[in-house]
């Protein structure tokens, strides 16, 4: 685990191994006024987080990694498929009615769409609302009338980075991704396999997490 706020002790090591390198602990310690064992925790964070670098015999280097790149490494280092939850899904020929049941009793804000069991389609609390406002019918008119259609639904696949993905909501301004797993139908047409989702609520998570450093 990364220990993302340092004390003052940790802050003090890095400038002496920063303006010394390569310098021992027993040296580190000394400039401290402290003992080696006193030590001993700071400098095994300082290096689990990769921020200092020890080789035997010569001492502790400075690796030019700040706490930010260290976040930003961890970030990165995330998959998509260590995070994903579970998707909100009904069939195209859903009513419009159906589905925004379908999203008050799951508690969601974006319905995936398939259609064979294949994603086709997304559909969103606008897009009802839209339709709602339109007049249409809504009892009587499937969900696959008003859904944003593949291909045009961004997706996010299992191995992507959990940055990336972040990165996607933003770009789009959208609230909810499906992860999904290509796959090639035996008419040779490539079809998408709904595997999980990424929301906004993903990523507050994730950043809740860092943030309490648990
Ligand atoms: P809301 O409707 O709750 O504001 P969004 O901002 O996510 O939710 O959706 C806005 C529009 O973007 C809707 O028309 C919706 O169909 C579409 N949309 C939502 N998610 C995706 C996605 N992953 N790919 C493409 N379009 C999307």
């Amino acid at each position: 685990m990364i220990k993302i706020h340092l004390t003052e002790r940790q802050e003090k090591i890095i400038d002496i191994v920063k303006a010394n390198q390569p310098i021992t602990s027993e040296n580190i310690a000394k400039k401290l006024k402290l003992t080696r064992s006193t030590l001993r925790p700071d400098l095994a964070i300082l290096t689990m987080a990769g921020i200092l670098d020890a080789r035997p015999k010569v001492g502790y280097f400075f690796t030019g990694k700040t706490v930010f790149n260290v976040i930003s490494e961890k970030i990165r280092g995330i998959k998509v498929t260590d995070r994903k939850s579970v998707p909100i899904i009904v069939d195209e020929q859903t009513s419009i009615y159906d589905a925004i049941v379908t999203m008050f009793i799951e508690d969601t804000g974006t319905i995936f769409v398939t259609s064979n069991g294949y994603l086709s389609g997304v559909v969103s609390r606008k897009d009802f609302l839209k339709s709602a406002i339109g007049g249409m019918n809504l009892s009587n008119t499937p969900v696959a009338v008003i859904m944003t259609r593949m291909p045009n639904v961004i997706v996010t696949y299992p191995e992507e980075s959990i940055l990336d993905a972040a990165m996607k909501l933003i770009e789009h301004e959208i609230d909810s991704l499906p992860v999904v797993r290509e796959v090639v139908l035996e008419n040779g047409e490539k079809a998408c396999e709904l595997i999980g989702r990424v929301t906004k609520t993903t990523i507050t998570r994730l950043f809740v997490e860092l943030g309490i450093n648990e």
